[in-house]
């Protein structure tokens, strides 16, 4: 029996891993629950799932007794980090999920990782704490979830490169002169999957597949040069890898993130889940496509950040997190959120991020330069 916690429980990776844990009561319990909004969810969350800790963002008051409760920061480090604790799924969005990784992987824990950003930003710091701690790092995001199991099928030495595969987001076919006027309710309808609402913008944008190209890097230790991307907008084939006798290895499903959910927390057993089996005959149209990097300067900006190693990361993803605060806000048009980004790297003097404040320190100045750049132009 296993003990779970889910940081940000009330997320979109938050409730389907909930599901999980549900749909396995012979090897999961849920031991404890975090969130950082909606109040009413986390305690309706309490209500139904009777976790034996809860831990929110501000001070509130349990409506079941017998729950541990604790608010803020610390509690949710300690939650990560707790004794009792055997699986962390982390289901934070944005780099507030940096803190809460690092203090579970120095427990030892294994973490089910949805949250990309942390990878982006942690670099080194991450793979230290996973040597410290001793715990485990299974990736949950789709793409990276099939290179995993793809990578399952041979040696390391025997790999040539990881195609990632991309939807191309809703706005694949539109041209680009057409991209400035979109609005957030158009940004957050993605074709294939259901979200949470920075990750679908992300996905429109083509920041998510860069700061995917970021993250596969991170995760398997490969070069940007060894990383592909395809466009397939039917998200089928999930992810893929290229061996170096030509065979490529792919992973298909249904578009269902509770299957690489279940499987980061099931390593390296493969169990019945509550997903639905794929059944490929309804899908006679599978394509794949080149990316035109001019259309998509994320996906070269990702690139050119790792290249450039540094701090560039880390402003690649701050400046984007603030530019889709502010898009939200109705402050910055749709296209101002890749020029943000590259507004910030032009100025961000490139240096090495080697400490959580080094990191922290450049993901501040992402934020103040994207801020700048926002102040500095009209809506377009
Ligand atoms: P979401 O916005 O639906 O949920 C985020 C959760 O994190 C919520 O419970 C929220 O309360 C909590 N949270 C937000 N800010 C926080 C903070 N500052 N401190 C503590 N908790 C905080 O997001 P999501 O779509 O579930 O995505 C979560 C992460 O998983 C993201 O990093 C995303 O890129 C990644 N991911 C998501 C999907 C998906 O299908 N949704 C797929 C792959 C990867
Ligand atoms: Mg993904």
């Amino acid at each position: 029996m296993k003990n779970v916690a889910i940081l940000g429980s009330t997320g979109s990776i938050g409730r389907q891993a909930l599901d999980v844990v549900r749909a396995h009561p012979d090897r999961f319990a849920l031991y404890g629950i975090s969130a950082h909004s909606s109040e009413a969810a986390f305690l309706a969350q309490i209500q139904a799932e009777h976790p034996r800790t809860a831990v929110f963002s501000r001070p509130f008051a349990s409506p079941v007794p017998g729950v541990d409760t604790g608010w803020g920061d610390q509690a949710l480090y300690d939650l990560a980090a707790d004794p009792q604790v055997d699986v962390v799924v982390l289901a934070i969005s944005g780099i507030a999920a940096l803190l809460p990784l690092l203090s579970a992987l120095k427990a030892g824990k294994r973490v089910a990782i949805a949250n990309k950003e942390s990878l982006v930003c942690g670099g080194d710091l991450v793979k230290e704490a996973l040597r410290q701690g001793g715990g485990e790092l299974l990736p949950v995001d789709s793409e990276q979830s099939a290179i995993f199991q793809c990578l399952e099928n041979g040696r390391r030495e025997e790999v040539e490169k990881l195609i990632l595969t991309a939807s191309g987001g809703p706005f694949f076919r539109r041209p680009r002169e057409e991209l400035r006027g979109i609005t957030p309710a158009e940004a957050v309808k993605h074709p294939t999957w259901s979200m949470g609402r920075k990750i679908s913008l992300d996905s429109a944008t083509l920041m998510n597949k860069g700061l995917e190209v970021m993250e596969a890097a991170r995760l398997f230790d490969f070069p940007g040069e060894r990383i592909d991307v395809l466009i397939h907008p039917q998200s089928v084939v999930h992810s893929m890898v290229q061996y170096r006798d030509g065979t490529v290895m792919a992973n298909l499903s249904n578009a269902d993130m509770r299957l690489p959910i279940q499987y980061a927390m099931t390593w390296p057993d493969r169990i019945p889940s509550p997903a639905s089996s794929l059944k490929l005959w309804e899908h006679p149209d599978l394509s794949f496509f080149k990316p035109d990097m001019a259309r998509f300067p994320a996906l070269q900006m990702a690139y050119d950040c790792l290249q450039a190693g540094g701090g560039c990361p880390v402003v690649y993803n701050g400046a984007n997190e603030r530019a889709a605060e502010l898009f939200f806000a109705g402050k910055l048009g749709f296209l101002q959120i890749e020029e943000s980004v590259a507004y910030a790297l032009d100025r961000f003097e490139n240096r090495p991020v080697k400490s959580l404040e080094d990191i922290l320190a450049a993901d501040g100045e992402a934020r103040r330069l994207a801020d700048e750049f926002q102040s500095t132009r009209s809506l377009a």
